[in-house]
């Protein structure tokens, strides 16, 4: 039964996690202080003006920050998830229904979103924004659950502005109860271990819709993930969730959501989006509201879901792959492949698998495994000289992207793959020069 709380002491005994004692504001000043200090280690906000709680952030900023909650080197986190993710086709762990759900420990009498500390970010976002919850929703047709985050501007007491984008899986589900005139129900967790936010990015082509992605938490629990029932709807939270909101999504009803500032960099503009409406809350005792701080976190956070999970998909259809890695230069719009093509051309069907895999991406690399893909110096040097511009650049038109991307438009964008692998057999021409390795130790170097 590990909760957020378990992670942040682990974090803590890692040196992994620090402490802000002086008092901010959730309006701009918390997100000021951690735009500051982002990257680093993760940061508890113990004061926040006006508020009871306290707010927890940047605990996805870099892969030693992850590595402390998981007990494992930094290295090996991507095969960790890989192994998770893979266990939704070997042999899932359903989660169990608990009746014993520390987030049941106390009730909000009326439910009042403006007692809770929720940041407003970036300097023009249109208000304060949950930008970690995992949404918990059932398909209304065959009730399979869906995990998944969303961001959710507080527009009153009880209401929150949604944003639902394209080909996921609760916009299909909403679509569905909507076309039949009703509300989707859901719950709303804040503060979940981060095997829940793992869970949640699991993308569509490892848990299809028909498949219930906690089963990724329960493995990276090491027991089945705990839910529990709802008292006003038919949707089970998360029982070691800091605080669960119930709540549904009206149908036939979009209200302004917006600007945002958003994992891509750029702002999300103000447009008419779904309606949440909040029907009870509860919460732990002393709750800590959970917040992810808008960028590298969401690159690492997600990417390192991603990275696993290309691996698996990719590395089942070509041969030859070594490593992936979602760049932070690229937003989680570019992924660098490291991999020896054991035949010409195999590259290209790496990079079009990929893409297969990976709906969000806009760019593919890839490079052989001479190349340090973790140093963008090292893939650029590869770009320059083992690309063939005319030959070895796939560029796929039309095709369906991320619409937090500002160059998609209408979900539309072309998508660019760049083979910059030697051929095979390797020309000698391609051999990387290297020198005599050393222990500097044993010199006297001064000064
Ligand atoms: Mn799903």
């Amino acid at each position: 039964m590990m909760d957020l709380r378990d992670c942040l002491e682990k974090m803590e005994e890692k040196g992994r996690l620090a402490h802000v004692t002086t008092p901010v504001d959730a309006a701009h000043e918390l997100s000021g202080v951690a735009a500051r200090l982002e990257g680093g280690r993760a940061l508890m906000f113990d004061r926040v003006r006006g508020y009871d709680y306290p707010v927890v952030t940047g605990m996805w900023w870099n892969r030693d920050n992850v590595a402390a909650i998981f007990g494992k080197p930094a290295g090996e986190l991507s095969g960790l998830f890989a192994e998770a993710t893979a266990s939704l086709q070997k042999n899932p762990v359903p989660p169990i229904l608990t009746e014993n759900a520390p987030a049941r420990a106390t009730t909000m009498n009326e439910p009042d979103l403006t007692k809770i500390p929720v940041p407003t970010h970036a300097l023009l976002d249109g208000g304060p924004y949950f930008s970690s919850c995992v949404i918990i929703a059932k398909d209304p047709d065959t009730g399979t659950r869906n995990a998944s985050i969303h961001r959710l501007m507080v527009t009153g007491k009880d209401r929150l502005g949604l944003l639902m984008d394209a080909g996921r899986h609760l916009r299909n589900y909403y679509e569905r109860a909507e076309a039949k005139g009703k509300s989707l129900e859901i719950t709303i967790n804040n503060g979940a271990h981060p095997a829940y936010f793992v869970a949640a990015t699991t993308p569509s082509s490892a848990a299809p819709i028909d498949v219930d992605e906690l089963a990724v938490a329960s493995y990276l629990l090491g027991e089945p993930a705990r839910l529990c029932r709802s008292r006003t709807v038919s949707v089970e939270g998360i029982a070691d969730a800091q605080m669960i909101m119930e709540a549904e999504i009206l149908p036939q009803v979009r209200e302004p959501e917006g600007p945002f500032g958003e994992v891509s960099g750029y702002y999300a503009i103000r447009e008419n989006r779904w309606v949440v409406k909040i029907r009870a809350v509860t919460a732990q005792k002393n709750p800590i509201i959970h917040m992810l701080h808008p960028g590298r976190e969401v690159w690492n956070g997600q990417g390192l879901g991603i990275e696993a999970n290309l691996f698996q998909t990719v590395g089942k259809q070509v041969k030859g792959l070594k490593k992936v890695y979602m760049t932070h230069g690229g937003s989680h719009y570019h992924v660098v492949l490291q991999m020896d093509p054991p035949y010409n051309g195999m590259a290209k069907n790496a990079i079009l698998a990929t893409f297969a895999a990976f709906s969000d991406l806009q760019m593919v690399t890839v490079v052989n495994s001479d190349v340090n893909i973790y140093d963008a110096e090292d893939v650029e040097r590869a770009m320059a000289t083992r690309c063939d511009p005319a030959r070895d650049i796939v560029i796929v038109p039309g095709a369906f992207g991320h619409e937090l991307n500002p160059i998609v438009q209408g979900n539309i964008s072309a998508k660019m793959g760049f083979d910059c692998t030697y051929p095979v057999p390797k020309p000698p021409a391609y051999t990387r020069v290297s020198f005599a390795e050393v222990d500097l130790s044993k010199y006297h170097i001064t000064p």
